[in-house]
């Protein structure tokens, strides 16, 4: 059965000293037993927040990484560097990094197998941007970022892939996809994954939604059949915005 995930992008925000104070309340907080709830701090806090967050049932995961395993790739972090110290589970094809640093859905493709391979969990982003919505391309444009940068992966790997579905003219802009624009995609997201992969398959991938999730439209939102849960960014920086949107499930 899938499950129901909140995860928070913090972004390129939270020095150490702010981790420190948005983990602490976030651990005031009740988290209920059916949402797995995660946290992607900045590479530098990875650490101090898998330490700080042990005895919580609060995952910590990466942003980013690089598909080598280590090498000449100044600036880069690599899977098994992640992993040791204690991250499991990596963001990947976030609009951002599609945008500002040109990653495509071949690099992607490259990314997520490097995930498998070290047995991490992958957080694998996509959506369109404002000129595919109005020019009617949305379908096309994710059915390709879901072929090209997820589709070589085996029937078993699934197991290891949560998507999040992000159009990128909601990211950041107070503009969220309506509940029905959403779901539209997220079974439109479902029906690709049967048709090349199996109905169980399909129906047992989470896939979150992300785009101005805030506290007060999120019930809405993961009240559709198919979206499971959401990928935040805003309101992850503050603990009851953050922990608001958990429990609206
Ligand atoms: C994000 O960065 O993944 C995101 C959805 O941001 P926001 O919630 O701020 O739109």
């Amino acid at each position: 059965m899938r499950k129901k995930i909140v995860a928070g992008n913090w972004k390129m925000n939270n020095d150490l000293s702010e981790t420190e104070h948005l983990l602490e309340d976030l651990k005031g907080q009740v988290i209920p037993n059916e949402v797995n709830v995660m946290v992607a701090p900045t590479f530098t806090n990875l650490q101090f927040a898998f330490t700080s967050l042990k005895n919580y049932p609060i995952e910590v995961a990466a942003q980013n990484m690089h598909q080598d395993q280590s090498g000449a790739f100044t600036g880069e972090v690599s899977a098994q560097m992640l992993k040791s110290v204690g991250v499991h589970t990596v963001i990947l094809g976030h609009s951002e990094r599609r945008a500002y640093f040109h990653e495509n859905n071949a690099v992607l493709a490259e990314k997520v197998s490097a995930a498998l391979q070290n047995e991490m969990n992958a957080i694998y982003c996509f959506g369109e941007e404002l000129a595919d919505r109005k020019g009617e391309n949305h379908f096309k444009v994710v059915e390709s970022q879901l072929r090209e940068g997820l589709f070589h992966i085996a029937n078993s790997d699934w197991k290891q892939i949560i998507l999040a579905y992000e159009p990128v003219w909601a990211i950041g802009t107070g503009e969220t996809a309506s509940p029905e624009q959403a779901q539209e995609m997220h079974q439109f997201i479902r029906k690709t994954i049967s048709e090349h992969y199996s109905e169980a398959v399909a129906d047992n991938v989470s896939i979150l939604y992300g785009g101005s999730v805030k506290p007060d439209n999120a019930k809405e939102i993961f009240g559709q059949p198919d979206v499971d849960g959401g990928l935040i960014g805003g309101a992850a920086l503050d603990a009851k915005s953050f922990m608001a949107i958990v429990n609206a499930f």
